[in-house]
């Protein structure tokens, strides 16, 4: 179990051939807009909202797996990343929560690869640098299997964040 590679990606995740790819769910799994309704999209919305109708939702926090359908990734793992309001209601708790237990369920797929959106940095507001260092600080120190972690920016700013935080920078 040594520590992944991690490498920050600029562009869409649902291109992207690694053995899973994680979506920023909600807790109803239920679809919804951003790279939730881009994946749904991509892997087939028929085939994916019937399979995570099967899956009894997900907590904050938490993750569960799907095939990826028609991804070239084939699983897709379901987080579910905390509303951002202010910082002192748990937030980082579980958005690190999520980065942890999608990398687990990733483990016991017998993923190696896997790539990330910046969860939570839509609509649930949670503030990118933040979000971007727990980022980092979280897949370098988890225990885990895999052996590419994928930190996939859909904008350049948070691009930006990634390579700076995976620098060692502040
Ligand atoms: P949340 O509800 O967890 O905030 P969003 O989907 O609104 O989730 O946003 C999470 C992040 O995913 C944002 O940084 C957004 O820019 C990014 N994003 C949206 N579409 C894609 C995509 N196709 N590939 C990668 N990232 C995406």
């Amino acid at each position: 179990m040594s520590p992944p590679f991690i490498e920050a990606f600029l562009g869409d995740i649902t291109e992207l051939p690694v053995d899973a790819v994680v979506n920023a769910a909600n807790s109803r799994l239920a679809g919804g807009g951003g790279v939730d309704g881009a994946i749904h999209r991509a892997a087939g919305v028929t085939e994916l909202r019937a399979a995570c109708a099967t899956l009894g939702g997900c907590d904050p926090g938490d993750a569960k797996a799907t095939p990826g359908f028609a991804l070239p990734a084939p699983w897709i793992i379901h987080t579910v990343g905390p509303v951002w309001s202010g910082g002192h209601k748990g937030e980082p708790e579980i958005l690190a929560s999520c980065y942890r237990r999608c990398l687990a369920v990733a483990d016991e797929l017998g993923a190696r690869s896997i790539a990330f959106p910046a969860i939570s940095t839509g609509v649930y507001g949670y503030p990118p640098h933040l979000a971007a260092e727990l980022a980092v600080a979280t897949v370098s120190t988890a225990p885990s299997d895999i052996e590419l972690v994928r930190l996939v920016a859909f904008d350049t700013e948070t691009h930006a964040l990634y390579l700076r935080f995976l620098r060692g920078g502040p």
